[in-house]
This record gives structure tokens, sequence and C-alpha cells, in this order.
């Protein structure tokens, strides 16, 4: 399984981002996070605190955002060339405020997929529905922007895919969509790998919930077999609880 955690853009000075570490890394002690991959998503410009901080623990780090190309004229954007010389190993890609927020289109995140892939990180792909729908809509939609996504990507790179399926209505709510959705969701996402990849490939990609994730969620959706972990936001900015929702899905 696997723990992803965003700070958003939430913790942007450096004594925050320092103290929040440290008081989850002294959390963290007492907890067995062996089987775990855990993925820690700081805002951009603090990489360099986040990967000092955790570099002798098992917590990898990795970038909201990249920029499509590798270097070059794209102005403003985060290239993956830093991330790596940091010693970032993911980058998460599409969020749905990256979507709406900056109106990124599917074809700059399919390009950001690549990139990734080639370059030897691991992308965490964030796909999601705009509204409560029925599980058949759903599908339709996931299988439109997975095929659009993951367009060309070879398959030897697909056992480091996670894709965060975070329903666009539940981020940054008070509760999470409830846990007869999210199970849906994950069955037909896993469903559309199928038809796409065969199962062992399907079987080897990681399916995580993210939207207003908290204690309670975890324990109620972490049970099911299609749930391989969770992305957790706010509700995992007190260390804390953070470490709780750890120590649950380990
Ligand atoms: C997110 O935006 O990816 C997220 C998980 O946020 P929250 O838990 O705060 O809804």
């Amino acid at each position: 399984p696997i723990v992803a955690m965003s700070q958003k853009n939430y913790n942007n000075k450096i004594i925050e981002e320092k103290k929040f570490l440290n008081n989850l890394l002294e959390e963290l002690v007492q907890i067995d996070t062996k089987k775990l991959e855990l993925a820690y998503f700081p805002s951009l410009g603090l990489i360099p605190i986040a990967t000092e901080i955790l570099k002798d623990t098992n917590i990898n780090v990795g970038a909201q955002n990249i920029s499509p190309i590798l270097n070059g004229a794209t102005t403003g954007e985060y290239s993956i060339e830093t991330l790596k010389d940091y010693g970032g190993n993911f980058v998460e890609i599409g969020h749905a405020e990256r979507r709406n927020v900056f109106f990124e289109s599917s074809n700059i995140i399919h390009q950001k997929i690549l990139l990734t892939f080639e370059e030897g990180l691991k992308p965490l792909v964030c796909i999601g529905e705009s509204e409560y729908l029925p599980a058949f809509v759903r599908k339709n939609i996931f299988k439109n922007d997975l095929m659009e996504l993951l367009k060309d990507v070879s398959e030897k790179y697909l056992t480091e895919l996670t894709i965060a399926y975070e329903p666009i209505w539940a981020i940054g709510k008070i509760k999470a969509a409830d846990s007869q959705y999210i199970f849906e969701s994950h069955v037909v996402i896993r469903e559309i790998l199928t038809e796409l990849y065969g199962i062992d490939i399907a079987n080897s990609v990681r399916i995580i919930y993210g939207g207003s994730v908290n204690i309670e969620t975890t324990k109620e959706i972490i049970v099911n077999e299609n749930v391989d972990g969770v992305f957790v936001g706010r509700y995992g900015h007190d260390p804390k609880k953070l470490a709780e929702i750890i120590n649950i899905v380990s």
C-alpha cells in the first residue's frame, strides 16, 4: 500500500515545513512503515528542505507539478531535472486544481506523464469526475481520460504508475465521498486497466483514494482490496493525525 501526502500550498514557509516534517518523523518512530510506500508532496519551492530532512528516511519526495518539457522555453515551470537533482522521485500530475484553476489540458498532462516515465520517476496521476454520478457514467469518463493520458506509454512503465482517484466534488470538503461510492470507482478503474492492459498490469497499478481523507475515511476504505492506499491533503497537515492515518494503512 501507499500513502501519498500533499501540502498543496499551505506550508510555504521554511520554518513551518521543518517543524511539520520533524514532528512527523517523531510520530513515525513508533510506527512500522516497512510495508508501505510513502510519498510526500511539499509545496514546490520547499522541495530542497523536504528532501534534506527526509533523506535518510523511507519517505519519498515528489513534486506537485513539473514542466512538460525537460529543459527549454517553459518560463515559470519546474523542471523534473531539478526534482531529480534534489533526490525527488514522484511527480503528481493532473490534479483537479491544475486542470481547473490553471486550465491544464489532457495533452499537457499526457506529456508530463511520458516525461516522468522516461526520466525514471513515478507519476501519481489524478483523475476524477466533477459531480456525483452513477458508476457506469464514471466508467466512461475515467476510460476516456485514461486512454488519452496513457496513450503511447510503454507497458513496461505501468507497474510504476499510481492513480489517485479524486472525485473533484469531494476535494477540500468536510467529508470524503462515501465508501461504497469510492469502492465502485476503484472497481471500474481496475476494470478499465484490465481491459486496456490485462489483469497482471491492472493489478500492479496502485489505485488510491483522495478527497478530504481523514482517519475515519482511511479506516473505512483501506479494507477494500481495490483500495491500495490514500492520498491525504488537509486532514494530514497535523503530523499526529497524518501519523495515525499512516498507522492504519500500515
Ligand atoms: C487533494 O487536493 O489532492 C486532497 C487530497 O485534498 P483534501 O484532502 O484537502 O481534499
